[in-house]
């Protein structure tokens, strides 16, 4: 059947419905069935664009926001790339603090988007006037007309996801979903996700994927904030040395932490051998499963929902470089380079 020629008003009108992909070799040795939801579709390339477009959305329909003004946010990179696209459409001026952590790459496309990008130390304590929360907390306050996005506090992070990532899963499944794998770093995704799937079936099982170096599997357990817990790691958008509200434990049911090693390898593997080229969190979901898949989490009835954030090419110059894995310490398999010695 012939498609009808079909035209969008702007970019915003592609947020969202990103396809579902089943996993093919890489889950060939573990029981059930593994459905990658592929966030790279979003036309900003990663699921934050869902909260950007939503989050903005509820304040103009609030009259919190007039043309011209500014949209102030804190940002490992994807957000803020989000919350830039949505202010070049809508006509908003976007000011960004940013981690040093964040790849130049990243840092330097939220420019390309007409952001104004400050780059803050990741290795200082939240509270540190140098921190990025301190950082955006007083541009916003010098800011008239502003708003602050606040994603790890703000509720409608988690909204977003409610209304439209676990709607679409739970339609792509066709409501048989037994498990959703997601990585939390405000926690947005998993928690809103977990929220609506939840609401329409209370034995889907919701397991979380957090970083070596970060306080939330901890926080999950005990429900004590565990400073010993932190220390620094290479994984962009995972994890956090606080405890964000954007994050709902309790709809959470388990953690595993992954290590940066085993991320990057396993983002290197998905696209080498289910053509999906995707981030480093995407890698730290995929090794999630393999460790949940060692615990016998899955049966082979298992309908498993992996949540894959972005796209690879934010992360050329770090986990897709094999230089820089090398300068990681992080074994590099004669098949996961990205060129071989034998064509060298
Ligand atoms: N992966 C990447 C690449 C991210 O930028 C983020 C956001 N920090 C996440 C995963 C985690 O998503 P959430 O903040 O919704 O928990």
């Amino acid at each position: 059947m012939k498609k009808e020629l079909q035209v969008y008003d702007n970019i915003l009108q592609l947020v969202g419905d990103t396809p579902l992909i089943q996993l093919q070799k890489m889950t060939e040795d573990i029981s059930g069935t593994f459905y990658a939801k592929v966030e790279a579709f979003n036309p900003g390339h990663s699921a934050k664009d869902r909260v950007a477009h939503f989050i903005l959305s509820q304040a103009e329909e609030k009259g919190l926001l007039q043309p011209g003004d500014t949209i102030v946010e804190t940002t490992s990179g994807n957000t803020g790339f989000s919350i830039a696209m949505v202010s070049a459409v809508k006509g908003y001026k976007c000011i960004l603090a940013v981690s040093d952590k964040s790849s130049k790459d990243k840092i330097d496309m939220l420019r390309a988007m007409g952001a104004e990008v400050h780059v803050c130390p990741a290795n200082v304590a939240a509270d540190d006037p140098r921190s990025y929360y301190e950082v955006a907390k007083r541009i916003h306050l010098e800011t008239p007309g502003s708003i602050y996005i606040n994603q790890y506090f703000n509720e409608l992070n988690i909204d977003a996801h409610y209304h439209s990532t676990g709607p679409e899963i739970w339609k792509q499944t066709e409501g048989k979903i037994t498990h959703l794998v997601a990585c939390s770093g405000t926690g947005g995704t998993i928690s809103g996700t977990a929220r609506y799937l939840k609401e329409m079936n209370p034995e889907i099982k919701i397991l979380g994927i957090d970083a070596y170096g970060s306080v939330l599997k901890k926080y999950h357990e005990t429900r004590q904030f565990d400073e010993n817990e932190i220390y620094s790691y290479k994984i962009e958008g995972l994890g956090k040395n606080l405890i964000p509200t954007a994050t709902d434990f309790d709809a959470i049911d388990e953690f595993v932490k992954v290590t940066d090693e085993s991320a990057a390898q396993m983002a290197r593997t998905i696209a080498k051998e289910e053509g999906l080229f995707v981030g480093y969190t995407s890698g730290a979901a995929m090794q999630g499963v393999k460790q949940y898949a060692l615990q016998g989490q899955f049966t082979k009835d298992s309908k498993v929902v992996v949540l894959f954030p972005d796209h690879g090419s934010r992360y050329m110059a770090k986990i897709y470089n094999d230089q820089w894995m090398e300068d990681q310490g992080f074994e590099l398999h004669e098949n996961l380079k990205a060129i071989p010695n034998s064509q060298k």
